[in-house]
This record gives structure tokens, C-alpha cells and sequence, in this order.
């Protein structure tokens, strides 16, 4: 049966001219079946990170448009390049940067999000049956000004133009070859998934996992995008991201996953009242201080301590900023930590099974590992622990819940 394809190649798949090719190749036989084919590429291997450390090498506060202006110019050579080799193949081929798809997004440079995508062109292109190359990562504003959608934004490329196009399904293709119970790194005998959920995938991706960059799966979530997330070197099928289904919630947990991108800021004894949390939160996210876990302790004499946990690159940021906030509101000093990591369970099966979080708990004592903060949601349960521990403690809980099983 005749598909309409999405296809999304990311940096590590386009690295090199060789390897743009043997993209082409697949793409080309996806082609060959009667498929309909949209390819969405991101900048070859590590452009993106190369064009930030020249910018840096600049200035250290380039204005956003600008950096938009040059972080867009990657993707432009993949697009290219990859057309000319389907072309070399015998394929008509076509290529279009985000302004010529209609890819319209608001103006936060950097991190835009997307309002509409008109994808004529893209359509035409498929009617007279060429194969349709996209730049990811890249919009522009009602202005006409290029924006780009954050790190990773490529993947929200591939699933916004499916939904547009109401594509059957979003290829991501990518250097794993799905979803695993945990990183095969840290546990050699982890398991791929076949399908995950959405809200699973989710979780996974904002508390470490990098398959997915998380924007893309709340959108596939949002229009009901299949989104199946396969290696550009393996044939094989991957791991389907798709709706819940109830067999999904017989399982208890379904993955483990580890974020060592942490550190953890501590403000003592702060004196316990009304409008302090306020206070301290407030002159964070005024900053643009994404915090995640925070505890609050019970007061003693009313002071109490506050820790909460942070990305580590914004570590520095934070603990200056909370230095003056400490003082304002008359606590005793900031403490911060760079050595934790978070690991995690992650499964829809929670909502119905009993004893989950308990059975966490066990596994880490059984191996000696102190947790410092907890945290739940609807499917998932984190703890903040010591960085060290982090391998273990994955490897801990894959036992604990055996899912090394089939
Ligand atoms: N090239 C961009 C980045 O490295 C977008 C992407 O690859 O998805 O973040
Ligand atoms: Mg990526």
C-alpha cells in the first residue's frame, strides 16, 4: 500500500558525504516501494555545536536573530547535498529550507515554537512525483526573520510536518535502534521496546533519555503522529511511539532512565514563612532557571532548609542569583552539589499496580545507595542520588523489576 512518508536523518546519520549517500540509498528504496517521501535532515554530524563555538569565540551575549541566522546555515548543507545524491541515484529530488515550506513560527530566536505550517510546496513537489527534502531545526517569523526550534529541534521538524501533511507515519531515524529498558551502555542486557506511549516516551525524554527531543513527542501526542524511532544502519524495525493502549498498563514499569546532567543547590535556613518560596523560585525563573525536584524541609525554630535540582550548566547562574536572594531574605548561605545524578522509573503500569515507588526504594537500599530527593508523578517516580551511584543503581533497578525478561 502507497504511504506518505516522513523521514527525519539526524546530525550522526549525514555526518559525512559517504554517509549522506547511503541516506539517499534508503530513502531511494523506501521510494522504490511506492512511497510518497518527505525527508527532514539535520546539520552533518556536530555543525551545530561547531557554529555555537565560533559564535562564542565572538561574543559571549549574541543577539538571538543573529545566532538564528547562523545556527540555520547547517541544515542548509545537509538539504543540498542529500537532494544532489537522490538526483546521482536517478531520483528527481527536491530540497526547501523552513521559509520556503511555510514553516511559521512566534519570534523567540532560539527556542521558536511553531504556529502553522502551509507545506504547499512540499505538496506540489510529492504531486509531480519528486522526493521532497526539508531542512529541520529552522522557521521563520511572520516578519520573514529565520528562527530555529531549540536543540535537537529536527525531530519536531519531522513530526510537525506529518501531521501537516497527515503523513502515515514519522520515520526518526538516528544512531539507536529504538527505545530501550535502559541505557544498553550501563545495562548490557536491556531490552528494545517495541512500542512505548507517548506519555512514556515523554517521561523519557525530559528526565534523560535523548532519543526524542521532548517538544517533538508532546506535538506526535497532541495530532496523534505515529512516530517510529529506527537506526540509519540497521534494517531492522525499531520502537513505535504511539497511543496507549490498555496492554500497555499491564506492565509496571517500563524502562529506567539516568540523568548525570544534575547538581543540586541547597538555601539554609531560610526563616519559614509565607512568601518565601515565592521569592526564592520567583528571582529564578525570572532568570530563566528551569528548576526541577524541590524539597522543603520541616522547620526547626522557624528557619528550614530549601534544596531543589537544576541542569548542572545553569549551576553557576543559579547559585549566583540565590547568593543575592539569600541575602534579601536573611538565610543563613547557599550549598551546591555537582555531584548527583537522578535515576528513574518510568511506566503507564503505575497507575494501576500497587507498591511501585516502595519497590524502588528497596532495591536502592539493598545496594547502599542513600536517596536524596524524591520525586512522582502520574508514571514515573525519580531519585536524586549520588553521582556515583548512578550505574548501579540502573542496573539495580532493571533487576529489581525484571526487565531483562522477555
Ligand atoms: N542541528 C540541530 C541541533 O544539533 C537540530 C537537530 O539536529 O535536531 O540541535
Ligand atoms: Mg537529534
Amino acid at each position: 500500500m502507497s504511504q506518505l512518508i516522513v523521514q527525519k536523518y539526524g546530525g550522526s546519520s549525514v555526518a559525512d558525504a559517504e554517509k549522506i549517500v547511503n541516506v539517499a540509498r534508503r530513502v531511494a528504496d523506501s521510494a522504490a516501494q511506492g512511497h510518497r517521501m518527505v525527508v527532514v535532515v539535520s546539520a552533518m554530524g556536530r555543525t551545530t555545536d561547531g557554529l555555537l563555538t565560533l559564535a562564542s569565540a565572538i561574543t559571549s551575549t549574541p543577539d538571538p536573530r543573529e545566532m538564528d541566522m547562523l545556527l540555520a546555515t547547517g541544515e542548509q548543507v545537509t538539504i543540498g547535498l542529500l537532494a544532489m545524491a537522490l538526483q546521482s541515484l536517478g531520483h528527481p529530488a527536491c530540497s526547501f529550507t523552513g521559509l520556503q515550506v511555510g514553516l511559521v513560527t512566534d519570534d523567540a530566536h532560539t527556542r521558536a515554537r511553531i504556529k502553522r505550517i502551509t507545506a504547499e510546496r512540499i505538496s506540489a513537489a510529492l504531486d509531480v512525483g519528486k522526493i521532497v527534502v526539508v531542512a529541520g531545526f529552522q522557521g521563520v517569523t511572520e516578519r520573514g526573520d529565520i528562527t530555529t526550534l531549540g536543540r535537537g529541534g529536527s525531530d519536531l521538524t519531522g513530526v510537525a510536518l506529518a501531521a501537516a501533511l497527515k503523513a502515515d507515519v514519522c520515520e526518526i531515524f538516528t544512531d539507536v535502534d529504538g527505545v530501550y529498558t535502559a541505557d544498553p551502555n550501563v545495562v548490557p542486557e536491556a531490552r528494545k521496546l517495541a512500542r512505548v506511549s507517548y506519555d512514556e516516551m515523554l517521561e523519557m525524554a525530559s528526565l534523560g533519555a535523548k532519543v526524542l527531543q521532548a517538544r517533538s513527542v508532546e506535538f506526535a501526542k497532541k495530532y496523534g503522529v505515529p512516530v517510529h524511532v529506527r537506526s540509519t544502519f540497521k534494517p531492522d524495525s525499531g520502537t513505535l511511539v504511539t497511543r496507549e493502549d490498555h496492554s500497555m498498563e499491564d506492565v509496571v514499569v517500563t524502562g529506567i532512565t539516568h540523568d548525570r546532567g544534575q547538581a543540586k543547590l541547597s538555601i539554609l535556613r531560610v526563616p519559614d514563612r509565607p512568601g518565601i518560596a515565592g521569592k526564592v523560585f520567583g528571582g529564578l525563573g525570572a532568570q530563566n532557571i528551569v528548576v526541577d525536584m524541590i524539597v522543603q524541609n520541616i522547620s526547626r525554630d522557624g528557619l528550614t532548609d530549601i534544596s531543589f535540582t537544576l541542569p548542572r550548566a545553569d549551576r553557576q547562574r543559579a547559585e549566583h542569583v540565590l547568593a543575592g536572594i539569600a541575602k534579601d531574605i536573611g538565610a543563613e548561605g547557599v550549598v551546591a552539589d555537582d555531584r548527583v545524578a537522578k535515576v528513574s522509573i518510568v511506566g503507564v503500569g503505575m497507575r494501576s499496580h500497587a507498591g511501585v515507588a516502595a519497590r524502588m526504594f528497596a532495591a536502592m537500599s539493598t545496594e547502599g545507595i542513600n536517596i536524596q530527593m524524591i520525586s512522582t508523578s502520574e508514571i514515573a517516580v525519580s531519585c536524586v542520588i549520588e553521582d556515583k551511584y548512578t550505574e548501579l543503581a540502573v542496573r539495580a533497578l532493571h533487576d529489581a523489576f525484571e526487565l531483562g525478561r522477555e
